[in-house]
């Protein structure tokens, strides 16, 4: 039985999913996952292909522990319910989100499979929602960790050139987890899924910021959904990081409604902001330096550090505050945008260093990050409203100094 608070999100959850929302911003909004459970054992999910997949032909994405715990059992459930169960199994340590990695999906199975049953995190189900959409199938989700918020999305992030780039792709038909398995994957995991999380506090501040000066689309209720989400999760991040299960419940179901939240909003605008854009940069870069990758929801919780001093630069340096448009952005922001102190005291909280340098980060390549990612993607941030300002690069250097103290 779950407990009676956790209960009332998953009935939320449930909610967006069958319902289209006529929204006060004009829109209706619809989150095209049909069916959702963080109690489903590998019976369930061969049921589920059953009603949402035509055609018995599938194909089964996994990695070598993914495999272990959960694909080698539904690929037998599938079998005995007369189904084709083909397998893509990634055999390296380390799954890179790339073009050889698709193109391994994609010679995985003889012809078009039917549809796809991603078991996985982050880069496996990325991975299968492209291959997915690319062949007009669909695919169900089999999340194995709470390390980011994609599950429910229908965008891709995938590495192409060595630069990380969101594509657009389908949606997962059913979202089937178990959370006994999703609470004891490890640390560093939930940690990512944490990071992924807090860079929403930025990520709707920087949507508000498109919205007063730049005239976007924003949807109140969305953006509303996104902070409940963040801010219910930073109350919580001692129970994740003790692995309290109804505290990871809480930060699977966080990473679920951002997901849908992208899915209501038909792009990643709510969820991704300067905190992505860093982000993106930072993880690009160190695979094209030939380095350790760095974990998306890791580098998204260094991105929010860094956007958090960025923001705080920008708006409360004296000789800036007269500067046209800032009172304009205060007032639109309100008192949302957190404050440095506040973040580094998340990450303590989930036992993280708030510092890039631990983890790798040298000043040459966050200030290049600073200065050039808000050019990889055409969106709106605290960047483009300090290069219009023409202070850019005197923010950046000031950022720097406070986090490379000599
Ligand atoms: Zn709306
Ligand atoms: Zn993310």
């Amino acid at each position: 039985m779950l407990p009676p608070s956790r209960n009332k999100r998953m009935k939320e959850l449930s909610r967006l999913i069958n319902t289209p929302l006529s929204c006060t911003c004009g829109r209706v909004h619809e989150v095209p996952v049909r069916s959702l459970s963080l109690h489903a054992d590998m019976d369930a999910v061969a049921e589920a292909c059953l009603t949402y997949i035509q055609g018995r032909n599938l194909l089964v994405v996994s990695d070598l522990t993914t495999y272990e715990l959960q694909a080698r059992e539904l690929i037998g459930r599938l079998e005995q319910k007369g189904f084709k169960a083909g397998s893509c199994l990634y055999t390296e340590a380390k799954v890179l989100p790339d073009e050889r990695s698709l193109g391994q999906l994609l010679m995985s199975s003889a012809g078009k499979p039917d549809g796809m049953i991603a078991v996985g995190s982050g880069t496996i189900t990325d991975l299968t929602r492209m291959a997915a959409a690319r062949q007009g199938i669909p695919f169900l989700s089999v999340p194995t960790a709470p390390s980011m918020d994609g599950y429910a999305s229908g965008v891709s992030s995938l590495l192409a050139g060595g630069r990380k780039t969101t594509y657009p792709g389908v949606t997962a038909t059913a979202i089937l987890g178990s959370l006994e398995l999703i609470a004891a994957a490890p640390l560093k995991l939930l940690q990512a899924g944490f990071g992924d999380i807090i860079g929403k506090k930025i990520s709707v501040c920087d949507w508000l910021l498109g919205h007063t000066l730049n005239g976007e689309y924003l949807c109140p209720y969305i953006l509303g959904l996104v902070e409940q989400a963040a801010d219910s999760v930073i109350a919580r991040a001692e129970g994740i990081r003790s692995r309290e299960p109804e505290a990871v419940q809480g930060l699977m179901e966080a990473l679920l409604l951002s997901g849908m939240a992208i899915a209501m909003a038909g792009d990643s605008r709510p969820a991704s902001g300067s905190e992505h854009l860093l982000a993106h940069y930072l993880e690009g870069a160190f695979l094209r330096e030939d380095r350790e990758p760095l974990s998306h929801g890791l580098a998204v919780a260094v991105g929010t550090v860094c956007a958090g001093m960025f923001y705080h630069t920008v708006l409360n340096s004296a000789e800036w505050v007269d500067k046209e448009q800032i009172t304009a952005v205060r007032e639109a922001l309100g008192a949302r945008q957190p404050v440095p102190w506040q973040i580094r005291s998340w990450l303590a909280d989930i036992g993280l260093s708030a510092s890039p340098a631990d983890y790798g980060i040298s000043r040459e390549l966050l200030r290049e990050a600073l200065l050039v990612s808000h050019f990889t993607r055409p969106r709106y941030t605290i960047f483009s409203f300090a290069a219009k300002l023409g202070i850019l690069e005197q923010a950046a250097e000031r950022v720097l100094d406070k986090l490379y103290p000599l």
